[in-house]
This record gives C-alpha cells, structure tokens and sequence, in this order.
C-alpha cells in the first residue's frame, strides 16, 4: 500500500495492534513449547530415578535384613521431620556455627563470618 493512499494510516492503526497480538501468541506458543520440552526431560529424570531406587531398594530387601514394613515406616519417619506428613521432605538450609554461632547456610563450604568449615554436610542436605 501507498504511502500517498489516503488509507495507508488507517490501514497500519488498525493492522498494527494485531502484528502485536501475533508477535505475542508467538513468543507465548514458544515460551509453552520450551515448557512442555523441560516438563518431559524433568519426567525422565523422574522416571529414571525411580526405577533406580526401586532397584535399589529391592537389592538392599532381598539381602534379607530390611522388610517392605521397615521401608514404609522409615519413609513415615523421614516425612515426619519437617513437622509434615505430607508425602514430601523440605531440607534443612541453615545451621549454627560451630565456632561463632551465627546463622551459616548449609550449601556453604564455610562460615562466611569466621571461616569455620562446614563438617555437618549431609548427603541429602541439598535435596527437597
Ligand atoms: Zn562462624
């Protein structure tokens, strides 16, 4: 369409706010389909990892020393140490320093106050 057309700003007001609409159906359709991509690479690793402590777990019961029993019971008890029986585990983050006293973060190697390694580590202190 001409410049000199009498229609011409009419024409791109009113297409105008539609270009915008599509450019943003667009980004949104992308920014879905990069969701739905890491929701299935989150259910693999999720898929994966249960079958790996449902291999686990059988090894260690048919070992013969732990019973479906004990498993169900120690999962209560695990759940249980964040005041919630609710199917889920909060990890710790903070701790008290040995040395100082203050208020250190788990993730950290060290007190950032005096230094002080942080020893108190536990395997799943970074999980939940
Ligand atoms: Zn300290």
């Amino acid at each position: 369409m001409s410049v000199n057309n009498p229609l011409a700003g009419w024409f791109n007001r009113m297409h105008l706010p539609s270009d915008v609409a599509g450019a943003t159906a667009r980004q949104a359709s992308a920014q879905v389909r990069s969701a739905e991509f890491k929701i299935s690479e989150l259910q693999n690793r999720l898929d994966s990892l249960s079958l790996t402590c449902m291999a686990m777990w059988e090894l260690l019961r048919d070992s013969g020393n732990v019973s479906d029993d004990d498993l169900m019971a120690k999962i209560r008890e695990v759940d249980l140490r964040d005041g919630a029986l609710d199917g889920k585990v909060k990890a710790q983050r903070i701790a008290e320093c040995p040395r100082c006293g203050r208020t250190m973060s788990l993730r950290h190697v060290k007190c950032m106050y005096c230094g002080e390694a942080n020893l108190s580590q536990k395997p799943f202190d970074h999980a939940g």
